[in-house]
């Protein structure tokens, strides 16, 4: 795990670089949001985008999309990976917040947590993109790249996002999702980080131990 003075260094350069920056996924209410990143489950918010800009114009919320029968649902999906299972969660989820919340997405994790298709990474995402609610969600970007910097040093999703909700401070955790996640895509890719461009490669614990 890096030094302090490190991870505060890398995250005024990851700060400097990514600046106020959000999700990719595109949205227009936290009811959208709910519904993309159930999607976006191993499928890229690019493809998400694609699929929820028609579905969104023509089924904008909970109660529209209630009431859409579920093999139309999965039609309207069936370009994204997983999507018999996604419009199922999807489908329920919107029956739940019709029954039990007006329609709307509730702001507690547990009450978010018990919606089909919604675990703890996503009910990060909506909590801090939606409802400004401080929290680091942890897909396969803030995993790899805070684990090859040294910000974490942990095996599982879960430990990673304990150490960085530890390591950075608490009103830079959303941000700090959002700039791990941007600098996975651009620079510290899965198969080939260019570590040779990186602004970071001097604070790196993965760059200085090869
Ligand atoms: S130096 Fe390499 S491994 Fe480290 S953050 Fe940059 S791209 Fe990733």
């Amino acid at each position: 795990m890096l030094a302090e003075d490190k991870r505060q260094k890398v995250l005024s350069i990851l700060e400097e670089t990514y600046g106020h920056t959000t999700t990719a996924l595109e949205f227009k209410t936290d009811f959208q949001l709910l519904v993309a990143t159930i999607m976006s489950a191993q499928s890229t918010d690019e493809q998400v985008n694609k699929i929820t800009k028609p579905l969104f114009t023509d089924h904008p919320d909970a109660a529209a999309i209630a009431a859409l029968p579920l093999p139309d649902l999965e039609d309207k999906i069936k370009r994204v990976g997983l999507y018999r299972n996604k419009a199922k969660n999807i489908h329920a989820t919107a029956r739940i917040l019709l029954e039990r919340h007006n329609g709307e997405v509730p702001r507690t994790r547990e009450a978010l947590e018990k919606l089909p298709g919604v675990g703890r990474k996503t009910a990060n995402v909506v909590m801090s993109v939606a409802f400004g609610i401080p929290a680091i969600a942890v897909d396969t970007h803030v995993f790899r790249v805070s684990n090859r910097i040294g910000l974490a040093d942990a095996k599982t999703e879960r430990k990673t996002e304990d150490q960085l909700m530890a390591n950075i401070p608490r009103e830079q955790w959303a941000m700090a999702h959002h700039w791990l996640i941007w600098h996975g895509r651009k620079v510290c890719k899965a198969q080939n980080p260019q570590c040779d461009i990186c602004m970071l490669k001097d604070y790196c614990r993965f760059y200085r131990s090869k």
